[in-house]
């Protein structure tokens, strides 16, 4: 199946005389013959669910769907983008630890990578991509344990050059973990370009109509943790599985195994049914919508650009964006909907233009299917220092728009009229 197909076929599938839409498996039971059966069920010993902490079957469905989307061995949904971020760094960092981070991701992110891991004890060491390779090596100690790294960073739009930070994590035998967030599967997936793990926050894109909550954590299989030989918690006894060994059990889905049974088991961040069947009905139009909404965009980007009352324009998909060549590359059928860009007059003149919109609303949302539009340094970023927000790519005078799927015609006007009331 091809990408398109995969997202209206995937996941679910029906024998005869079954519903043909995905049930919704409203239970956080689950029915045993024997107490044998159940036993061996937490003991990993038979496949199936015991409780909806851990896993049910419609969440399941939408996970397959994802992975497959993605090209994984097995994914993991989340309450939240937020815990898929968490528990993608705690399944292999823990006190006394560190990780390599571009500085280039979600404020969200680096609100809970630089202050609440910091308090758990585990360091975020940030780098651009402007530094050396040099430089960014010199980030790394024996205690490191992966790099992560934003496809295309929410707000400030850069792209992340993902085999050149493959090739630094490999060569530290380190896997790369990518939020891949903005672009979803359809437009880039970060396997193919040597990344070993990549999260979402499915709240955007994949949902799609501002309606649910959640995450995913998806694993390629592909980073060999017995090799790299510095991860005792997948390649050695887990004493509180009864010694199970990820690696030699799960195999290639060592990674994503253990984050469910024990991170997702401790930690509870789990998605709930009716979530994941709203988030697979926004999936099984992902790729129509994404298509539409990077047309739409690059109609918008190329008339703001052209704009007296804009500053910059910043949507990687422009040929005159710093980001131009990496968006190319890595995302040649388009970037995602979002667009920044610098209203001329600064703070007061951005939230003046804001307010003056009809059409796209002003929300704490990006990547639904309707226009919106937000102030990312008095909201979303508003925790971070200044230096923190320069670092992020981050100015007073700038706006973030996110291009929904109407009429382009209709998106134009709106941003015309309230340019004309400036
Ligand atoms: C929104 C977002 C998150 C956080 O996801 P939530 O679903 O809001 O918890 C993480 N990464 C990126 C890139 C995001 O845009």
């Amino acid at each position: 199946m091809r990408i398109e197909t995969k997202c209206v076929q995937e996941g679910y599938r029906p024998e005869n005389g079954q519903p043909r839409i995905l049930p919704i498996y409203q239970s956080t039971t689950y029915k045993f013959d024997s107490a044998e059966h159940l036993g061996k069920l937490f003991d990993l010993e038979v496949e199936g669910h015991m409780y909806t902490r851990i896993s049910n079957p419609t969440v399941e469905m939408v996970e397959k769907k994802i992975a497959s989307l993605e090209g994984g061995v097995g994914a993991m949904c989340t309450s939240s983008g937020q815990a898929a971020n968490l528990l993608a760094i705690l399944n292999i960092c823990s006190a006394g630890q560190n990780f390599v981070c571009a500085s280039a991701i979600y404020g969200g992110t680096i609100n809970l990578y630089a202050f609440t891991l910091k308090k758990l004890g585990i360091e975020a060491r940030f780098v651009t991509q402007e530094m050396t390779d040099a430089q960014i090596h010199q980030q790394f100690d024996e205690n490191t344990r992966l790099v992560f790294g934003e496809t295309v960073a929410n707000p400030a739009l850069e792209v992340c050059d993902i085999e050149r930070f493959a090739r630094i994590a490999h060569s530290h035998n380190v896997p790369l973990i990518i939020d891949n967030t903005f672009p979803t599967p359809i437009l880039c997936r970060p396997f193919e370009f040597g990344c070993d793990i990549v999260t979402h926050s499915t709240t955007k894109y994949m949902d799609g109509h501002a309606s649910v909550v959640g995450g995913c954590i998806i694993d390629s299989g592909n980073f060999d943790w017995a090799a790299a030989g510095k991860y005792p918690e997948l390649t050695e006894p887990d004493e509180s599985y009864h010694g199970i060994v990820y690696t030699e059990k799960f195999g290639k889905a060592a990674y994503i195994t253990k984050a469910r049974t024990q991170l997702m088991r401790d930690f509870g961040s789990t998605p709930q049914p009716m979530a994941m069947f709203l988030l697979n009905l926004g999936l099984e139009t992902l790729a129509l919508r994404m298509e539409r909404h990077c047309r739409n965009a690059e109609k918008v980007a190329a008339y703001l650009e052209k704009h007296e009352k804009v500053e910059w324009v910043n949507y990687p998909g422009l040929p005159s964006s710093s980001q131009y060549a990496l968006a190319q590359k890595y995302l040649p059928n388009g970037v995602c909907g979002v667009i920044s860009f610098g209203v001329r007059g600064g703070r007061e003149a951005a939230m003046k233009f804001m307010d003056a919109l009809r059409l796209a609303q002003i929300v704490v949302h990006v990547a639904d299917a309707r226009t919106s539009i937000l102030h990312p340094a008095s909201t979303t970023h508003r925790q971070l220092t200044d230096e923190q927000l320069l670092a992020a790519g981050i100015g007073p005078e700038m706006v973030r728009m996110s291009i929904g799927i109407e009429n382009v015609e209709d998106i134009l006007e709106d941003i015309e009229q309230a340019f004309n009331k400036l």
